[in-house]
């Protein structure tokens, strides 16, 4: 079904923006050397899929592409890079739509939604697992445990892998298996002159480094491998719950239990009030509460979970053996779409008292129905790595920590806001210097980026400025390919065509 849009073009036009501000008007006319490259689907407001396409997890964004290219294979990426380019469009590309700040949205530009590119393909013998550039994480983690195998993933399981990876990407098995994309093995990646490309730790070396880590700012990512391992398929997982009361408490036996952890255990440790669901008692709903989420994926998780168990007994123990599947998607009811989200985390090198003690009381101020502030333990595999690594950098973390202010959707959120930004000027002085890059904010400066990748971002921008010259990728966390102090040149230049 070759580019047949479910509307008309010829009786539409749409305005959509450029990089330099300008309007480009897409006429039935003008889109028709894009339809006629495109297999997949060309939608705008009103069609059927339009707003699915265009919804993104958090509702602070309000941004809106003018035309959305749902591609079937890299060819239509790559149609869809070389029309934008050549019109100098803004352009996105949108994979689980989780980026809190909205990246996978140019207001008013064209928008890449990848999500028919969910196909995954997992070789046993061979260890390796080839995933679309549109999957979410339960489309990974659904076909490799069918062969008990795993990869380094995320906690929630609707989130897209692209950016997740991308970015860095962290979850349960980092401590065994490094970053995400730390388990790149090879990408098909489509770069900004059109050019479909296979890069690996041979072809296109720079390239393949520089988007273990650099986001989405060097191509779209049609087919990422993913070299993948032993896990469960039974892990031993779950949440337990005090009342806030015992928090210093329980944050020091957390602080013991990672100190000694095996790398097949990994926990986080959660300030909230308690949401009224069922598995909390009615008489603790709304009030605060410490929590430890745990995942072993080892042989003996009886005896290093003890630090836990050797506490007053909890209000909620939901520690159970079950499927890795199932632990991946534990806490998707927790952290759904559609509500207003303000994040502020930084790396820490390691988990002092003085630490907790900060953290704990600003997580208490933070404390709305919605919000919650985490430490989430990642020491382990990361911080081996000093040869081979890719752009994602940050090999002195051993903990990710902070604060998601969240409330509905017509609320006013400003106090909650306000006690995230007090909680991270507090927690900042134990920061390594270094941030999650997929936490950043859309208000987050471009130091906030650099502080990010650190030693890392001077090769990126070099990297950025042979393969994307005129930043085309820029609805990102964006590294520029243009130096302080060099001219943009953003109106004058096209990218040359490669084909
Ligand atoms: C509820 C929730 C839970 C999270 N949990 C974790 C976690 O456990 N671990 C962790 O590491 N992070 C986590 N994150 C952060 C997450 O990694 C980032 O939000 C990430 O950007 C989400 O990826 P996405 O594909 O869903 O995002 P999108 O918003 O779809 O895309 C973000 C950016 O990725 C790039 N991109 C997307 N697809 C492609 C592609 N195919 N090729 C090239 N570039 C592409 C684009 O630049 C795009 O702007 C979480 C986020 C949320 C909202």
């Amino acid at each position: 079904m070759r580019g047949a849009p479910s509307y008309d073009m010829r009786e539409t036009s749409i305005e959509l923006t450029t990089v330099d501000g300008g309007r480009f008007e897409a006429t039935g006319e003008a889109l028709r050397p894009l339809r006629a490259h495109l297999e997949g689907e060309l939608l705008r407001a009103g069609d059927a899929g339009w707003t699915e396409a265009v919804r993104v997890w958090n509702a602070t964004i309000t941004k809106s592409p003018a035309l959305v290219v749902r591609p079937r294979s890299a060819r239509d990426v790559a149609a869809v890079i070389d029309f934008a380019s050549d019109r100098r469009l803004l352009l996105s590309v949108k994979c689980g739509g989780h980026n809190i700040a909205g990246t996978s949205i140019a207001d008013r530009g064209l928008m890449l939604d990848m999500s028919p590119m969910r196909e995954v393909a997992v070789d046993p013998e061979a260890r390796l697992a080839r995933v679309g550039g549109g999957c979410r994480l339960r489309d990974v983690d659904a076909a490799t445990q069918r062969h008990g195998l795993a990869t380094t993933l995320g906690f929630v399981s609707e989130t897209g892998v692209a950016g997740l990876t991308l970015g860095g990407g962290f979850g349960y098995l980092m401590r065994r298996f490094g970053w995400a994309a730390d388990n790149l093995e090879e990408v098909e990646i489509v770069t900004a002159d059109g050019r479909v490309r296979i890069a690996d730790r041979d072809r296109d070396r720079d390239l393949f480094w520089a988007i273990r880590g650099g986001g989405g700012n060097f191509g779209v990512v049609t087919r990422f491998t993913f070299r993948v391992h032993r896990v469960g398929p039974i892990v031993t997982g779950g949440l337990m719950v005090w009342s806030a009361d015992l928090a210093e408490q329980v944050l020091e036996a957390y602080r013991s239990l990672t100190s000694s952890a095996p790398r097949e255990l990994t926990a986080a440790a959660i300030i909230r009030l308690a949401p009224p669901a069922p598995f909390v008692p009615a008489h603790a709903h709304f009030k605060p509460i410490v929590g430890v989420l745990v995942c072993h994926t080892g042989a003996d998780p009886r005896r290093d979970l003890e630090p836990l168990r050797a506490l007053p007994p909890p209000l909620v123990d939901l520690v159970t053996e079950h499927p890795y599947t199932v632990q991946q998607s534990m806490l998707d009811d927790l952290d759904p779409a559609g509500f207003n989200q303000y994040w502020k985390t930084e790396f820490l090198p390691e988990l002092s008292s003085a630490y907790l003690d900060v953290w704990r009381r600003a997580a208490l101020a933070v404390a709305s129905p919605m919000s919650y502030s985490v430490i989430f333990h990642i020491g382990g595999a990361n911080n081996d790595h000093d040869v081979d690594d890719g752009a994602v950098g940050n090999r002195d973390a051993r903990f990710v920590s902070g604060f998601s202010g969240v409330w509905r959707p017509g609320e006013d959120g400003r106090a909650i806001v306000e006690a995230v930004r007090q909680g991270w000027r507090q927690i900042r002085p134990f920061s390594t210097g270094g941030n999650y890059v997929n936490f950043q904010l859309a208000e987050d400066l471009d130091e906030r980026t650099i502080a990010a990748y650190g030693k890392n971002f001077e090769r990126l921008r070099r990297v950025k400025g042979v393969y994307d010259p005129t930043n085309l990728f820029r609805s990102n966390r964006n590294i520029s390919p243009w130096g302080p102090g060099e001219p943009r040149r953003d109106s004058a230049e096209r990218h040359p065509r490669a084909r």
